[in-house]
């Protein structure tokens, strides 16, 4: 009894999940799709099960996202938003109701900041107005709709912006589960909620 609950304990220390801290090289290599497995979190998909979306910017893609680890889900605006992590609401904003290409906008996007259990946060941005449905300091379930996706703050088109950043402030990817298994998403493709 007491050797098993020693060997259960010893496995979790070895396997308990650390924060990816990725190098120029392994986003080189994400971006080529030839990444390591790794043992980081494991995210869920940041809309409701079932449905799914076309991935238009990925890690340091594109236009906007050169020097940011992040990822923009085409959506049209009303698109149900959902947890992607479980952990507690750092931070809302749901009063705007204003947004497009220009610097102007860049404070107008509603939002919501969830902080994991190891002290890093997911950003769901550029949410409609009054599309919040959590309020700060609210503990929420993997996968738990939480708001609305709109085109408010700095914004070409409608869209789910989602950004992850680690307990030291730094911008990093993460896995998600999809159809075909636990990845790393890549830009120009559809994904579908599974979990
Ligand atoms: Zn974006």
């Amino acid at each position: 009894m007491m050797k098993s609950f020693l060997f259960l304990v010893a496995s979790f220390v070895f396997t308990s999940p650390s924060v990816a801290q990725l190098t120029d090289r392994e986003i080189s290599d994400l971006k080529g799709g030839g990444v390591k497995p790794d043992n980081s979190p494991v995210y869920y998909l940041p809309f409701s099960k079932g449905s799914k979306f076309l991935l238009i910017q990925a890690y340091n893609s594109g236009m906007s996202h050169r020097n940011e680890i992040s990822l923009d889900f085409k959506m049209k605006p009303g698109s149900k938003i959902c947890a992607a992590r479980v952990g507690i609401v750092s931070a809302v904003k749901e009063d705007s109701d204003a947004g497009g290409l220009n610097n102007e906008y860049l404070s107008q996007g509603n939002h919501i900041i969830i902080t994991h259990s190891d002290g890093s946060t997911a950003m769901y941005w550029h949410l409609k107005k009054d599309g919040v449905l959590v309020n700060e300091g609210d503990t929420v379930e993997q996968g738990r709709h939480i708001g609305y996706s709109g085109n408010t703050g700095y914004s070409a088109f409608p869209h789910l912006h989602f950004q992850v950043y680690d307990k030291d402030g730094k911008n990093i990817a993460t896995r998600f589960y999809t159809k075909k298994g636990i990845i790393y998403l890549r830009p120009g493709k559809w994904y579908k909620q599974i979990q």
